[in-house]
C-alpha cells in the first residue's frame, strides 16, 4: 500500500482485480494479445542489451516501427518499450541494493549476461486509451491485435465495482493466471480522518478451529477452510510421490489457487471487521503475531494447516482497510489471553477446560474459550490505546 499526500486529503492507492469473463474467441484474442506483446517485448528487451539500455527514447527509435509491423498499436507499442525500460530499471535497482548478491556473484553474473526475458503471460499495462469501462453494463473494451473487443464481461463485487467507479485511475494490468484473464486497477481513495475517539475496541482473537473470532460476536469458522486445505494436502502428497514435471507443474498451479482461495476468504472476513468497527465508532484490537507459530501448541496435522503467513496477510487486511476506513488499529500482546478470565481476569491454565471451553476457576463463569480470548484482546486494545493518547498529547501547564 502506498499512500501519498494531495493537499489536505491522504490518497491510499489500491489495486482492484477483476475477472474477465470472454466468450471463446474473445479469450483467444486476449491470449494471442498476451503472447504478442510478450514477445515483442523479449524482442525489445534484446535490443536494449545489445545496445547497452538506451534511454526510452533512444529505444523507441530502434525498436517502434518493428514493432508496428508486428501489429501492435501506437499505445500498445508504448507500453512494450516502457515495460523493458522498467524492467532493467528495476533490475538495475535490485544489483545496487544487493538482491542479487555481491559482484561476480554466481546469480549477479546470470542477471547481468542476458536479456531479461518476458513470459509469455507476463502482465501487460493498458491506458484509457486502450481500455475503457463500462460499469454498469459491467464490460470493457480492450485492446487486442485481433482488434478492438468491444464487449469482454468481466466479475468482481458489488464494493470493488464502487470503488472503481468512483476512484480508478491511470493504468490497468491485463494478466493470465491458468487459464483465466484478471484486470488489475489502480485506484486512488481518499483515506478517511481516523477516529480519535473511539467507542470502546473490538478484539479481534485468530485461530485454526476458528480463524477469527471478535468480542462483538463475530465468529469466522475454520471448517470448510480447513477440509479445503486437507484435500488439498492429500493431493499435493500424491502429486509429490509422482515427481513427473506435469505433477509438478499441476502442484505449482493447484497452490497458486489455494494462495487465491486463502486471499479471498481473508478479504471477506477483514471486510466483516473492519465494517462492523466502522458502523460502531470501534477501534479495532489485534494480537501481535510475531511468533505466532512458536506460541501455539498444535498436534501434528494442525501444525500442516496453519500458515503463519496467512495470518499475517488477514492482519494486513484489516491493517489497509481499517486505515482506510479511519478506523484506529491496535497490537496487543498476546500472553495470557487465552488463559485469563475476561469477567474477573483471574489467570490460571487450568481456565481453559477444553479447546473451545473456558470455565474460570475464580468467578465460575463459562464462555466460548475463543470468545473470552478475544475480549481480553479487547480490554488490552483499549488500555493500549488510552496509553498511546497520554504519551500523545502534551500534558497541560
Ligand atoms: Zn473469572
Amino acid at each position: 500500500m502506498v499512500t501519498q499526500s494531495s493537499g489536505t486529503v491522504t490518497l491510499v492507492k489500491v489495486v482492484v482485480q477483476v475477472k474477465l469473463i470472454p466468450e471463446t474467441d474473445q479469450a483467444a484474442a486476449l491470449s494471442a494479445t498476451l503472447r504478442t506483446v510478450n514477445e515483442s517485448a523479449c524482442w525489445v528487451s534484446g535490443v536494449a542489451f545489445e545496445r547497452g539500455v538506451p534511454r526510452e527514447y533512444e529505444l523507441r527509435k530502434h525498436t517502434y516501427a518493428e514493432l508496428k509491423a508486428r501489429g501492435l498499436g501506437a499505445q500498445a507499442a508504448q507500453h512494450v518499450i516502457k515495460k523493458v525500460r522498467d524492467a532493467y530499471t528495476a533490475l538495475k535497482a535490485n544489483i545496487r541494493a544487493g538482491n542479487l548478491g555481491r559482484p561476480g556473484s554466481k546469480r549477479r553474473i546470470k542477471a547481468e549476461s542476458k536479456p531479461v526475458l518476458f513470459r509469455p503471460d507476463s502482465a501487460q499495462p493498458y491506458d484509457d486509451r486502450c481500455l475503457s469501462w463500462q460499469y454498469d453494463a459491467g464490460t470493457v473494451s480492450i485492446w487486442t491485435t485481433a482488434g478492438r473487443l468491444k464487449t469482454v464481461r468481466f466479475a468482481c463485487s458489488p464494493d470493488a465495482l464502487t470503488t472503481l467507479r468512483e476512484h480508478r485511475q491511470g493504468e490497468s494490468d491485463l494478466i493470465e493466471r491458468d487459464g483465466t484473464f484478471y484486470l488489475i486497477a489502480t485506484c486512488d481513495i481518499p483515506e478517511t480522518p481516523l477516529n480519535e475517539n473511539p467507542a470502546g475496541f473490538v478484539g479481534v482473537d485468530l485461530g485454526i478451529v476458528n480463524i477469527a473470532t471478535t468480542s462483538t460476536g463475530y465468529r469466522a469458522a475454520g471448517r470448510a477452510l480447513n477440509r479445503h486445505r486437507g484435500r488439498q494436502l492429500d493431493l499435493r502428497k500424491k502429486l509429490q510421490a509422482k515427481g513427473t514435471k506435469s505433477a509438478k507443474r499441476l502442484l505449482k498451479k493447484r497452490s497458486r489457487k489455494e494462495q487465491r482461495h486463502t486471499a479471498n476468504q481473508n478479504h471477506v472476513i477483514s471486510k466483516t471487521i473492519v465494517t462492523a468497527a466502522e458502523r460502531t465508532g470501534s477501534g479495532i484490537a489485534l494480537e501481535d503475531l510475531t511468533g505466532i507459530r512458536s506460541r501455539v501448541r498444535l498436534r501434528k496435522e494442525q501444525r500442516q494447516q496453519l500458515h503463519s503467513w496467512s495470518f499475517r496477510q488477514l492482519a494486513s487486511f484489516v491493517e489497509y482497510k481499517a486505515r482506510r476506513a479511519g478506523v484506529p488499529l491496535v497490537y496487543v500482546d498476546p500472553a495470557y489471553t487465552s488463559r485469563q478470565c475476561s469477567e474477573c481476569h483471574h489467570v490460571e491454565r487450568k481456565n481453559r477446560a477444553t479447546q473451545s471451553v473456558f470455565a474460570c476457576r475464580a468467578c465460575g463463569v463459562m464462555m466460548h474459550a475463543d470468545h473470552n480470548a478475544s475480549r481480553n484482546i479487547a480490554r488490552k486494545g483499549e488500555a493500549v490505546w488510552i496509553a498511546g493518547r497520554e504519551s500523545r498529547v502534551p500534558a497541560t501547564p
